[in-house]
């Protein structure tokens, strides 16, 4: 920034309570760097906001000096728009504060939030609402999206779960948005990402869960792959809502529960949680140890919390990813057999191709509710390509698109917006399917000039 934008900062600095950052200042280096290391962007300021109050300054600060604007909740997301080069970051993650009502059984709930804080607060009264499996993602852009975890046959996307919000409009605006007020916002924001406006506060129903469930990991050898997978989608489209099982095939970690030699051989994992009596959960379980000869399981009971974050150890922070995702209604031998194909030459010791199950409560509501309209993916298929260098990027890249191109014929329609990578533009429309005309025209309503256009871009007519 020129002398002349300097005192323009200042200006926005004097009616600003966080703190911001500039190329030269402490923290600004770390402050841009976000989960996926394939992102590295330079902004030209990045806003830590304190407050509500702090992101309307923003907004309009970005607006008026026609500066590109992303916004930044957990810095999870694969597609790195939470970052940008030359513009303005609103940066939400001091923003941490949860509130949980648990006679109403309701929590509100600020958009600096990760998994792990929501789940910490909730937990505390015995109460979740349906989350991802990763603790340290947001829980906004994970929210916006339209939000999956172990409870989302049981209790719906998070979406559905999502009772109100706060937001700061392009204009500046600050509106609340529920069932009853500003109804098309609310229906937009539930599936239309960071396009509508910059929410500042979520209000979720809460439930009642464990606080102790069952939970676990079978894994197989990789030659009983067919077998195993084949169990798996017969099994998972009959299962109890209480049961969540997903398949991740990959090489195996080093596990203490696997043998020695397994360690680096591929493997099918089937990953477990039942969100009821684990009387029950052990029962309902027993069938999936017969899919095969495994090489060893671990399952037991503890606490939800523990479980929210097992998976933690293997998707931290600065490994290089792409992503690529389809939904199923139905997996059948065409997509297991490619899954299996792609699983023999995995580029890296850390890709994988993973499927999580839907259906359930998930399905529940009409695919119109809200723009989340997916109701028919019982398996989000994601290939996870994760490797450590740059030299790397090529052949793993390559090997996901592949995957990817070999799998489509057998998937269904839309595509999970929140799985979406960098070059997947051409994919928005694709994945809101009929929902996308009606996102046009909210879009137009509330963000005619796309102010708000580093995300998954709904454009405005
Ligand atoms: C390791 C890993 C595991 C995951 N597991 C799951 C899973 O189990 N289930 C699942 O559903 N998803 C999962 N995801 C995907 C995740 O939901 C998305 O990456 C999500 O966008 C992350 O949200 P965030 O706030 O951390 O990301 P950010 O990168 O900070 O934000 C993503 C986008 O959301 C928008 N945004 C963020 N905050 C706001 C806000 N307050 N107001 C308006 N717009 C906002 C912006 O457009 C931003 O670019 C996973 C991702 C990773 C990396």
């Amino acid at each position: 920034m020129n002398q002349l934008q300097q005192a323009k900062i200042d200006e926005f600095k004097a009616h600003f309570r966080g703190n911001l950052l500039h190329p030269r200042d402490a923290g600004y280096d770390e402050a841009r760097q976000i989960w996926n290391a394939m992102i590295d962007r330079r902004p030209a300021l990045i806003a830590r906001c304190a407050s509500p109050e702090d992101v309307v300054q923003a907004v309009g600060f970005a607006r008026k000096h026609s500066l590109l604007l992303s916004i930044r909740g957990g810095g999870h997301n694969i597609a790195g728009n939470a970052v940008c080069d030359d513009g303005l970051v609103i940066d939400l993650s001091p923003m941490k504060g949860v509130q949980v009502d648990p006679k109403a059984r309701r929590a509100t709930v600020e958009p600096g939030c990760t998994l792990a804080d929501f789940d910490a607060a909730a937990q505390a009264h015995g109460l979740a609402t349906p989350l991802g499996i990763n603790s340290t993602t947001g829980v906004a852009g994970l929210t916006l999206g339209g939000g999956f975890g172990w409870l989302s046959r049981k209790h719906g996307m998070t979406v559905d779960n999502l009772l109100s919000a706060d937001v700061v409009m392009a204009d500046g605006r600050q509106l609340h948005a529920s069932e009853t007020e500003n109804e098309d916002l609310f229906w937009g924001l539930r599936g239309g990402g960071g396009n509508f406006g910059i929410v500042t506060r979520f209000e979720f129903q809460l439930h009642p869960v464990g606080p102790d469930v069952l939970t676990g990991l079978i894994a197989f050898p990789f030659g009983q792959a067919k077998s195993v997978i084949t169990q798996f989608a017969r099994f998972t489209e009959t299962m109890p809502h209480e049961l969540n099982v997903w398949m991740v095939t990959r090489k195996a970690p080093p596990l203490p529960f696997l043998p020695g030699d397994v360690h680096g051989k591929e493997i099918v994992v089937l990953a477990l949680c039942h969100a009821g009596d684990p009387t029950e959960g052990r029962k309902l379980i027993e069938p999936l140890r017969r899919f095969g000869t495994a090489h060893g399981e671990h399952i037991g009971v503890q606490p939800y919390t523990a479980w929210q974050q097992a998976f933690d150890p293997l998707l931290t922070k600065g490994a290089r990813n792409y992503w690529k995702s389809h939904n199923f209604s139905r997996l059948n031998d065409g997509a297991i057999d490619t899954i299996i194909e792609y699983a023999g030459k995995l580029p890296s010791p850390q890709c994988e191709i993973f499927v999580g199950t839907l259906g359930g409560q998930a399905a529940r509501a009409a695919p119109d509710a809200m723009a989340y309209s997916s109701r028919d993916a019982n398996y989000v298929m994601n290939v996870h390509g994760r490797w450590e260098s740059a030299s790397e990027d090529e052949r793993c890249v390559a090997w996901a698109r592949e995957f990817f191109a070999r799998s489509q014929p057998f998937a269904s329609g839309g595509a999970y917006i929140n799985f979406l990578t960098q070059d997947e533009a051409d994919r928005v429309a694709f994945a809101y399917g009929a929902m996308y005309d009606r996102l046009v025209k909210l879009k137009t309503k509330y963000d005619p000039t796309n102010l708000f256009r580093m995300n998954q871009n709904i454009k405005p007519a």
